[in-house]
């Protein structure tokens, strides 16, 4: 089976007093047997990668978003390549908040997960039905297309997980039943196993409100590999507990 992944992504929040706070769930976390990721503002990626070499525990850092180019006029943004630089072994793309505050689409999402693998970086690409869209029935539907969009031919289990996060979950405190995340879950590693030979090995992660409280309900779910968590990443004392339930 997959290595389980805990991955936190610590959207727009935290400044250098907030590495106190990776410090303390190396600590915490010493004998958890999975992986562990943070994405941290890119301001805080090589701070962290340092503050990380120096623990007692291995902790991925990675970027919450990339540019598909390698380099060039294009200000504000920051490649894949550069995020490697920095200390990056992942990135996050297509996320829901960037898909909407940044008019992404699935196509620019899967040209962003070829510049991760081209950099030698794994991707993170998240796919996730709103509100509207789930209350009319089409959550399967979006799910698949986004999944064929934003999945680029290059995907194998070892350069991309998956992150299913329904909008309307994400910072909400309210989640699907386990049978609605079992089932979109099943359709995603369908789709996977049909697509690619190594498809039953990507890591599939849920995320959208996931804390203390309800992380070991949902790691029981069939084909749940992980998570991928804001708000409760950004304290160690929330972060802890969701790395232990995995
Ligand atoms: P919350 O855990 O704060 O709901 O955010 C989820 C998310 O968007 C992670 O990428």
């Amino acid at each position: 089976p997959p290595r389980k992944l805990a991955a936190g992504n610590w959207k727009m929040n935290g400044t250098l007093a907030s590495l106190a706070e990776v410090d303390a769930l190396t600590r915490d976390c010493g004998t958890a047997g999975v992986e562990i990721l943070i994405c941290p503002p890119a301001t805080l990626m090589r701070p962290m990668a340092d503050c990380i070499g120096r623990g007692i525990i291995a902790v991925a850092v990675g970027g919450q978003d990339c540019h598909a180019k390698e380099s060039g006029a294009h200000t504000g943004d920051i490649s894949a390549e550069q995020l490697r630089d920095a200390g990056a072994s992942y990135v996050i793309v297509g996320h829901s908040e960037r898909r909407a505050d940044h008019g992404e689409t699935d196509e620019d999402v899967a040209a962003k997960a070829v510049a991760a693998h081209r950099a030698g970086i794994a991707s993170v690409i998240c796919l996730g039905e709103t509100e509207a869209q789930r209350d009319a029935n089409e959550t399967l539907d979006v799910i698949a297309r986004q999944l064929a969009g934003s999945v680029p031919d290059c995907a194998t289990a070892a350069n991309t997980v998956i992150a299913y996060e329904p909008v309307w979950a994400i910072g909400t405190g309210r989640t699907p039943t386990n049978d609605q995340i079992a089932e979109v879950h099943a359709a995603m590693r369908e789709a996977l196993v049909a697509r690619f030979a190594d498809g039953a090995g990507f890591r599939l992660l849920y995320g959208g409100s996931v804390k203390p409280a309800n992380a070991a309900e949902i790691f029981a779910i069939a084909h749940v590999d992980g998570a991928l968590v804001g708000g409760a990443s950004l304290k160690a004392a929330d972060f802890a507990p969701i790395v232990k339930a995995l």
